[in-house]
């Protein structure tokens, strides 16, 4: 039953007009991915097919492999399936091997490459479009789950002064602040014993928001004229944002993120960087 839908949503690789992509997710018909790489294609000129795949949950590697079988080139991973991802490939980045996880799929020949591209889309995304200088800044990342896991490299290699990881359950967090010692300076704190800080990042990588659930954080976690970023995105961030705004940040949703994660996938199947820039003021204009 479940091959019969993705039969239905796949294309025999004989008849297909143009390469084909997709994103993986459970639910996906919500992703904004499809858009975004519509619009890179139309930028570079470059002729693909991008197109949402809902997998049931327990069969992603029968869907990936019939995908690839039938000549899929490459692939977007979302929620539940980052870690499913991370073990069908046939080999692995680093990045994708330090976060366990993979939101990225490209086959090579008969082989298919994981690769991690979200901590690259949001240092892009603080440094680049929101102009965050992360040498040398004290982060707060609340949240410990797979999105934390896969930014925490790509955030140490930026060499901020401190990272403190804050998570409700504080194994995690402690879990977490072990396994990237060895990277940077980083720490961890339960959600009610964050230390004092005057962060000049606040990072919200909980679920909280896709949720709709309070993050409750202590007031010092806030920082007047510091940034706080939501790394969920549209209507979802919309009550941290304000709960930020309220303290005196400025405040970022994490579509940015999610921009510059789909320009790094694009750029390592096509071998093009599209501007982001205007597609993700399109995104913005669309979404206020
Ligand atoms: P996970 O399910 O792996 O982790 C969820 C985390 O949120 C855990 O640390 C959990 O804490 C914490 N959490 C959940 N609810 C609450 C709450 N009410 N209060 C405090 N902590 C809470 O999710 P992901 O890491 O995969 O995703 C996290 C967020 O990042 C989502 O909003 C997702 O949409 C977003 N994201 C955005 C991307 C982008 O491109 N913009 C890319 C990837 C993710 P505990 O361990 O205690 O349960």
């Amino acid at each position: 039953m479940a091959l019969a839908r993705f039969r239905d949503a796949s294309l025999n690789p004989l008849r297909l007009p143009m390469d084909r992509y997709v994103v993986i997710g459970n639910p996906v018909a919500h992703s904004l991915s499809p858009a975004i790489h519509a619009r890179f294609a139309a930028q570079t000129g470059e002729k693909m097919r991008y197109e949402t795949l809902l997998v049931p949950r327990g069969e992603f590697a029968d869907f990936a492999r019939r995908f690839f079988g039938e000549g899929g080139l490459g692939a977007n991973v979302t929620l539940p399936f980052k870690e499913d991802a991370f073990g069908f490939a046939d080999a692995r980045s680093e990045r994708a091997q330090i976060a366990g996880a993979a939101n990225f799929l490209m086959r090579k020949d008969a082989r298919v490459f994981a690769d991690n591209t979200d901590g690259a889309g949001l240092v892009a995304d603080l440094a680049g479009n929101l102009g965050v200088r992360l040498r040398g800044a004290t982060i707060l990342l609340v949240g410990a789950g797979g999105a934390a896991r896969g930014v925490l490299a790509p955030l140490l290699a930026q060499q901020p002064a401190r990272v403190v990881i804050a998570n409700r359950g504080v194994a995690r967090a402690r879990e977490l602040a072990q396994r990237f010692a060895a990277r940077g300076p980083v720490e961890a704190a339960a959600l009610d014993a964050i230390p004092a800080g005057d962060f000049d990042l606040l990072l919200n990588a909980t679920s909280s928001s896709v949720h709709g659930e309070r993050l409750a954080l202590p007031a010092h976690a806030f920082a007047s004229g510091k940034l706080a970023y939501d790394m969920a995105y549209g209507p979802a961030a919309q009550g941290f944002l304000e709960l930020a705004r309220g303290r005196g940040m400025r405040a970022s949703d994490g579509l940015g993120m999610l921009v510059e994660q789909a320009a790094e996938s694009f750029l390592a199947w096509r071998g093009r960087r599209p501007d982001t820039a205007p597609v993700l003021a399109e995104l913005r204009a669309s979404a206020s």
